[in-house]
């Protein structure tokens, strides 16, 4: 089974075509500033090369036209035809309390997906642009969605509710739903075949440190809690965002700065978190080496990252009641062998102690803990397409081939 994996995002399309039946990826690549002058089209087959070409993207629909002509045509097509697709399967950041799982896509579930769009403005109308692009596109195809929050949708109400009035809750759906889903959902089982155990005996905590980061308590291979809320903007700091502050921060900078609530939220996610405190970047290779050079606010970033990211994961232990491991994963989590040492530093308390020479690990599948640490520590790229893949196969293998 062939099955197609899109990302779409307001101006870039991400794609993966994977063949299920051979556990392999036959192609991936990126329509990207879509509807902006200079438009570029990546297409990479294993193996086999590179293409990369500078083409008008006005809309999504050509960028999907552009990844099936490469997918289809010229050197480096892989498949002859769109009809070896079976289903596609379609990042969806937000399912609301609708999706606690993938759903195969028809116009009574477009209709909910808008719906959950107003918890997620930014993210759910590209998505469903690219849904409704595949559904003219490669029509023959299954579509279906798979959520960034469902892995979420297990959490207890005393975990997902936030302590204002209840009325918010009953009239606009205000409560924790957590994102990075597939994500942690991806590591958390791969972590268990590592270990060797059954994921049903595990209570393993997931932390996702890329651009955006968050953390998961995985109990027995369910989501008990998560570090980011309502918006992707809550729990940990990230790259700019802040993650949690005193809320009344938002106010008393509005009045200070003589703007509206919109602006500060506005600085809260795009100038804050690393790249407010170093003045410098969000990103964390930059942040390391001007560390290193002596660069105070560069270091200041990575501590308080690190000290979060340890408070975060110890505020995560009363959903487990006991743990197992910590699993790193993203950008971040995979390739810093500085952070993660930074985070466990805190962590001793905890049972959490690291093997120096094993946690130079980057970007490698690594048990990184110390012989004896109580609780492992494991280093896990994540694959967050490989599961929306492994998430549509099932789908697809259950609901009847529409042509
Ligand atoms: P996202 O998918 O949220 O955009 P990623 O998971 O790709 O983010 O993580 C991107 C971040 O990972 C970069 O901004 C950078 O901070 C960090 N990163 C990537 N490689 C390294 C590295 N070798 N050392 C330290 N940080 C790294």
């Amino acid at each position: 089974m062939k099955i197609l994996v899109l990302n779409c995002g307001s101006s870039s399309v991400k794609y993966k075509l994977f063949d299920m039946d051979r556990d392999r990826v036959l192609a991936r690549g990126m329509a990207d500033r879509i509807g902006m002058p200079g438009s570029v089209f990546f297409h990479h087959v294993p193996d086999r090369g590179d293409l990369s070409l500078d083409i008008p993207l006005p809309d999504h629909y050509e960028a999907v036209k552009a990844i099936i002509g490469a997918l289809t045509g010229g050197d480096l097509a892989v498949i002859a035809g769109t009809g070896e697709i079976q289903a596609v399967g379609h990042r969806v950041v937000h399912g609301g309390e609708y999706f606690q799982s993938p759903v195969a896509v028809d116009g009574g579930v477009l209709e909910i997906l808008k719906e959950c769009g107003k918890l997620a403005p930014l993210h759910n109308p590209p998505n469903i642009m690219g849904i409704r692009v595949c559904q003219k596109l490669i029509f023959h195809a299954l579509q279906v969605a798979v959520f960034d929050t469902a892995f979420h949708q297990t959490m207890p109400d005393h975990a997902y509710m936030y302590a204002i009035p209840y009325e918010y809750y009953e009239k606009y759906r205000v409560r924790k739903y957590g994102f990075h889903g597939t994500s942690h959902k991806y590591v958390a089982s791969r972590a268990a075949e590592l270990l060797g155990r059954r994921i049903e005996d595990l209570k393993m905590i997931t932390c996702h440190l890329g651009n955006g980061s968050s953390l998961c308590a995985v109990d027995g291979g369910k989501s008990k809690d998560t570090t980011m809320g309502l918006t992707p903007l809550a729990g940990l700091m990230m790259g700019t965002r802040c993650g949690d502050i005193d809320p009344a921060i938002v106010g008393f900078l509005a009045e200070k700065e003589g703007s509206g609530p919109g602006r500060v939220l506005e600085v809260l996610n795009k100038k804050s978190g690393a790249l407010g405190i170093s003045g410098i970047s969000s990103d964390f290779r930059d942040l390391e080496e001007a560390a290193l050079k002596g660069h105070a606010r560069a270091n200041l970033a990575i501590e308080m990252f690190s000290y979060r990211a340890a408070m975060g994961i110890c505020s995560l232990v009363p959903a487990l009641g006991g743990l197992d491991a910590i699993v790193f994963t993203a950008g971040i989590g995979e390739n810093s062998p500085g952070v993660r040492s930074r985070i466990c530093s805190y962590l001793a308390c905890m049972g959490v102690f690291l093997d120096g020479e094993k946690n130079a690990a980057k970007g490698v599948e690594a048990d990184v803990s110390a012989p004896g640490s109580p609780v492992r520590a494991l280093v896990i790229p994540t694959d967050e397409e490989k599961m929306i893949a492994r998430e549509t196969k099932t789908i697809a293998e259950k609901v009847p081939r529409v042509y």
